[in-house]
């Protein structure tokens, strides 16, 4: 009696485990680039995929030197999610060292490209009139990313296609009401406050999807300390433009973030979240939660 409850049961394991979602051996293994393309390429897969990212939180995806630790990922991946644009330079030479197979998605493909200005160090590193790779930082790029994620890996794994399709389906209706909380936020900002000097060169998506001005900071560069003629012109041109607020986190000097901000009545903006999510514990460990908190510190740092 007591064997046969045991066979019962160990037939229920066995019925239940063919219908789990996905066992870890049928999961397909897909690397992307960096945190934000990760978190992407999780919403959609879902249980039918183990991702990992090569550019983990709070890393710089554009200064990276992959190990041989990456090659040996890149080599087991079925699909390697990028972003395209320039952004990984390092990227061919990683996937041809580790001799795999796997099927390269290129996320930004079909975004309307926005020009770098360079001058500066983001610009430094893409060259003056290259496109701006940071495509993610409008929240409709980051539609057309996560459907072309989805296609991706429906070609990669056909047999997951209506997983994909509805777990895309679900994350866009996501970020549709994302789309529509910043505007919102923005709305709220009287329109001639739009406006922060920064040296972040990350935001011209942003800048052109949702109408905020990005101005970069005459004199203050971020290979050199400012003198304070530098300052002055600075604190001359945050007067003359009325800018409210100033986004300067590349400037290594506090006191003289401080001391801009006390000589032109600007606001001190806090941090802005660019090119990586932050760890679990940070402010923005997902896509989502880094737009909501970018748009916070921007619409606090603009309020009257
Ligand atoms: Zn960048």
């Amino acid at each position: 009696m007591r064997f046969r409850r045991f066979l019962f049961c160990g037939l229920i394991v066995f019925v239940l485990n063919g219908l789990a979602p996905a066992r870890a051996a049928d999961r397909i293994a897909v690397v992307a680039s960096f945190s934000i393309l990760g978190d992407f390429a999780k919403e959609v897969a879902g249980a039918r995929a183990d991702v990992t990212t090569l550019v983990g939180p709070n890393g710089d995806v554009h200064m990276f030197t992959p190990t041989p630790a990456d090659a040996r990922k890149v080599a087991a991946a079925k699909v390697v999610i990028v972003n395209g644009l320039g952004l990984e330079g390092w990227l061919p030479r990683l996937v041809q060292a580790s001799g795999g197979h796997a099927a390269i998605v290129v996320a930004s493909g079909g975004v309307r490209l926005h020009r770098a200005d360079g001058g500066d160090s983001h610009g430094a590193h893409h060259g003056e009139g290259s496109p701006d790779p940071h495509a993610w930082q409008s929240v409709a790029n980051a539609r057309i990313y996560v459907a072309n994620i989805r296609d991706g890996l429906i070609v990669a794994d056909p047999a997951g296609e209506a997983v994909y399709r509805a777990n895309a389906a679900a994350y866009l209706s996501k970020l549709d009401a994302l789309e529509r909380e910043v505007r919102d936020a923005v709305e709220r900002i009287p329109p001639e406050r739009r406006k922060v000097i920064s040296t972040h060169t990350a935001f011209g998506y942003f800048e052109a999807a949702y109408g905020v001005a990005f101005i970069a900071p005459q004199g203050v560069s971020t290979d050199s300390e400012p003198s304070a003629r530098d300052i002055a012109m600075t604190v001359k041109q945050i007067r003359n433009a009325k800018i409210p607020a100033i986004f300067l986190e590349n400037l290594s000097d506090e006191r003289l973030i401080r001391q801009i901000a006390a000589e032109s009545g600007a606001r001190v903006g806090g941090t802005l979240y660019s090119d990586s999510l932050s760890d679990e514990k940070g402010d923005a460990p997902t896509y989502i939660a880094m737009v909501r908190h970018n748009i916070k510190a921007l619409t606090s740092a603009l309020a009257e």
